[in-house]
């Protein structure tokens, strides 16, 4: 059957070249609904840039388990043998939606599973940790990493000031100015589930839980001086659609981290902390499945760019934590917040909590060409920051390690 134009409600249009008009020069009747709907369509085609995570890539996929969970879990997605269709989102955590891919930076690994008994939405990113614990932080945190309302540009000192201020970053700093801080790919990444959550089995006991997914293709990274030197401005979104399209899967490792309520509550760190993590060692992971990227969207905008993500989206067996920056997702101080532009909020941290010894042993897993990337990105990003910032951020990194505060004072020049 032949196509004809129609509108959104499908009444026929019948003419698409003509403005309907009173007379040859006349103005334009208001009522030539074609002509305004066509106009607001294009007006509203696209959705303003979201604010966090605008710059994305995306794929479909399968999840797959493999081994039986069945005593931590009743959720059926699952249970030994389901196979379940799913979508995973990658993203830039503030990059503009066309900003270069080769940026250090925070990447999103967001998926939803189409499960039997309703949507599980499963919001990550490719560390274990974040930068704070505390949601009212939140704002404040993405305020430094957006540009300056007076001069247009981001600013190094926006984020040292805050990070300075922030002990509690500095775990995530220490991933994030490493060689992990700049993938090659988004294929070459791992997904953590980053808050803790809990399953919940057959006998409705509960168990508090971290997922992780890990990269069945390695993990590869890229240097600043490699990034700059990078032609391509969409090297990760192209990597991953080229993959797919060439029948090239990436895989990632379905593990989880599982502890008991009473180790919770005995746990020399609070479990819940989302600048912390759980150490291996402590709380092995178990196998689980393997989730597979095997399709690329159809309309990227509609099907990736357009999605949203809940975490409150979950399945009977799957249930959150006493995480602060999980279950509260919107902070409500007074007006007055300092929230759209300008300075961001200042605050001393008044309580004590460890905020050292996690970095630390993240600093000797590293060897020394790590350790002087690490002192060299960190360096190159305190660029224009003033004096008394840096060297508050410098007794950050001493109570950390004295190699570390030395290192990153010997890249400085100081
Ligand atoms: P282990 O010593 O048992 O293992 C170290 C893990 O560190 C590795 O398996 C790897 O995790 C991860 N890792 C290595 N280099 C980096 C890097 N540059 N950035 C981020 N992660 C890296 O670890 P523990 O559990 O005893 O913890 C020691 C430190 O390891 C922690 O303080 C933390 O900084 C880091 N770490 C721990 C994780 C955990 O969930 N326990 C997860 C990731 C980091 P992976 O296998 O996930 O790639």
């Amino acid at each position: 059957m032949e196509k004809v134009v129609s509108k959104s409600f499908r009444n026929i249009v019948e003419n698409n070249n003509q403005l309907l008009s009173v007379g040859f020069r006349s103005p334009l009747p208001p009522q030539d609904y074609q002509l305004i709907e066509k106009l607001s369509h294009q007006n509203r085609i696209r959705i303003p840039q979201k604010f966090i995570h605008a710059k994305s890539s995306g794929a479909f996929g399968t999840l797959k388990i493999t081994h039986d969970i069945s005593k931590y879990t009743k959720a059926s997605v699952l249970q030994k043998g389901e196979q379940t269709p799913m979508l995973a989102r990658f993203s830039n955590l503030t990059s503009e939606k066309d900003a270069a891919d080769s940026q250090r930076e925070i990447r999103g690994f967001a998926m939803k599973f189409y499960t039997k008994e309703g949507n599980w939405d499963l919001v990550g990113s490719n560390t274990p940790v974040f930068f704070i614990k505390d949601p009212l932080k939140f704002p404040d945190l993405i305020q430094t990493k957006k540009r300056n309302s007076h001069t247009n540009i981001r600013s190094n000192t926006a984020l040292w000031d805050f990070y300075s201020l922030t002990p509690e970053s500095l775990h995530q700093i220490t991933m994030l100015m490493s060689d992990r801080g700049l993938p090659k790919s988004l294929r070459h990444i791992n997904g953590y589930g980053s808050h803790t959550y809990s399953l919940i089995n057959a006998k409705n006991e509960r168990f508090w839980v971290k997922f992780h997914f890990k990269t069945a293709q390695g993990i590869e990274t890229m240097t600043n001086a490699e990034a700059v030197i990078t032609k391509d401005r969409q090297c990760n979104r192209k990597d991953l659609y080229e993959s797919i399209e060439n029948g090239n899967f990436p895989k990632w490792k379905f593990q989880i981290q599982v502890m008991t309520d009473n180790r919770a509550r005995n746990a020399a760190f609070n479990p819940f902390d989302l600048t912390k993590v759980w150490p291996y060692t402590d709380y092995p992971l178990i196998d689980v499945g393997e989730i597979e990227l095997n399709r690329n969207p159809e309309n990227y905008f509609s099907q990736i760019d357009k999605l949203v993500f809940c975490p409150s989206n979950l399945v009977p067996g799957i249930s959150l934590s006493p995480d602060k920056m999980l279950l509260v997702n919107r902070s409500l101080p007074e007006v007055n917040t300092f929230d759209t532009d300008g300075s961001m909020n200042f605050s001393v941290p008044k309580k004590s909590d460890d905020h050292y010894s996690q970095p630390r042993a993240l600093f000797h897993l590293m060897n020394e060409y790590q350790k002087y990337q690490l002192f060299n990105n960190i360096a190159e990003s305190m660029s224009g920051v003033p004096r008394d910032i840096i060297d508050r951020q410098l007794a950050l990194f001493e109570k950390v390690y004295p190699a570390y505060a030395a290192g990153v004072s010997k890249a400085l020049g100081a």
